[in-house]
């Protein structure tokens, strides 16, 4: 099978990066063009990358090679698509709201779909903001958004910010067992890397906690509705019926988002902890039971241990994109608690992304 030629664009950043090297030997999809500011275009990605790599895999020749455009020129990345050098693009651009929005729209409208990472597009009300295991069937959306905008072949579809990656799955795994979840406090303790790089001065972060990121809790009350949202006349309808409170605060940890839960269920509750520890271990969805390339095979890997999980020592768990729970135990005030944990820049965003694209393919979607 040849490969789809895929583009990534903020290719030089901090997701960007984890996208370049998570893609090397897809067994779907090859990098075959990279964008990022005015800064970086016109040089090879090695140079542009050099001195600020973060990773420690490297990328592939091919990609050090490449020559970096500027993602504000869609037209380049049309030029590529013509040759075969650009059927799809990531977008892991850290730019403004405004200017993101309009510019992932230039890119659907010239016929480039693009699957992005950043918040611009997760409250416009005909792009799914997905969790492949969550609701693969929001992509059910995509033909209705070409339709009402005019799009041939381009559209948009979007991940959730990283910090509510670690607390979906296990909500939803118990929703769908019949115990769904009314009222969620949740205060994350997320890693330096999620603000980028070079992200947070250093002397706020060493010896410190910064207990606010802007945005980020209304991100985390308010994304998981739209992601347990249906489909109703070409928009998505938030879930209603689930509250959340979050306290979101920066840590210097540099990579892994932490976060610990207590939640109320409904009028219908497990019989007990390990009624819920078996619903979690048992959770699968249609990353693993059509085998993605990039699905963890066990998505919520439960840790007995009274001090995991942690970040360093389970964030790479199951090519980290595994989220990893323990310290399930009652709570006074809800009904349980517990600590969970993802890593934020490949399960959170660019592990995130790619199966996405996965599941699009899988769907049709792509070719
Ligand atoms: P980053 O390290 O700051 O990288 C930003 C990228 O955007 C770079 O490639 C940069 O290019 C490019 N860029 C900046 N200004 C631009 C402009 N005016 N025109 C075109 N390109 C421009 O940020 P990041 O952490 O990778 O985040 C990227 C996106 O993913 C953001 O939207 C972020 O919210 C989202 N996200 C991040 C995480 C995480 O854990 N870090 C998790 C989930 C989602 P140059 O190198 O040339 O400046």
């Amino acid at each position: 099978m040849s490969k789809i030629s895929v583009g990534i664009l903020g290719a030089t950043g901090m997701v960007g990066q984890q996208y370049i090297t998570l893609l090397n030997n897809h067994p779907w999809f090859e990098v075959q063009f990279a964008a990022a500011s005015p800064r970086s275009a016109g040089k090879k990605y090695k140079e542009a990358v050099a001195g600020r790599w973060q990773l420690s895999k490297t990328y592939a020749p091919h990609v050090g090679e490449l020559i970096v455009e500027d993602a504000n020129d869609v037209s380049r990345a049309v030029e590529a698509f013509k040759k075969g050098g650009c059927s799809f693009v990531f977008s892991a651009l850290e730019m403004g709201k405004d200017e993101t929005r309009a510019l992932e729209e230039k890119y659907a409208a010239a016929g480039i779909p693009v699957i992005s990472n950043a918040s611009a597009h997760r409250w416009t009300p005909d792009v799914p903001v997905l969790i492949a295991e969550i609701n693969p069937h929001h992509t059910d959306i995509i033909p209705m958004q070409k339709k009402a905008r005019g799009w041939d072949r381009g559209f948009i579809a979007v991940k959730p910010n990283c910090s509510i990656q670690s607390y979906m799955k296990p909500i939803h795994a118990l929703a769908q067992a019949g115990y769904p979840a009314e009222r969620i406090i949740v205060t994350t303790m997320q890693a330096v890397s999620g603000a980028g790089y070079p992200g947070v001065p250093s002397l706020d972060m060493i010896d410190n906690i910064v207990p606010y990121i802007g945005g980020e809790e209304e991100k985390s009350e308010k994304e998981p509705l739209k992601i347990f949202g249906s489909i109703e006349n070409g928009v998505i309808k938030n879930a209603e019926g689930i509250k959340i409170s979050a306290h979101c605060n920066r840590v210097p940890v540099t990579d892994g988002h932490t976060a610990c839960i207590s939640l109320e269920f409904g009028a219908k509750k497990p019989s007990s902890l390990d009624e819920i520890k078996s619903i979690w271990k048992a959770y699968k969805g249609l990353p693993q039971e059509a085998d993605f390339p990039t699905a963890p095979s066990q998505p919520i890997i439960y840790r007995e241990e009274d001090n995991r999980p942690q970040p360093r020592k389970d964030r790479d768990a199951d090519k980290a994109m595994a989220v990893v729970i323990g310290r399930l135990r009652p709570c006074n005030v809800f009904d349980i608690r517990f600590t969970a944990l993802s890593h934020n820049t490949v399960r959170g965003a660019a592990g995130g992304g790619i199966l996405n694209a996965e599941l699009l393919k899988h769907k049709g979607y792509l070719s």
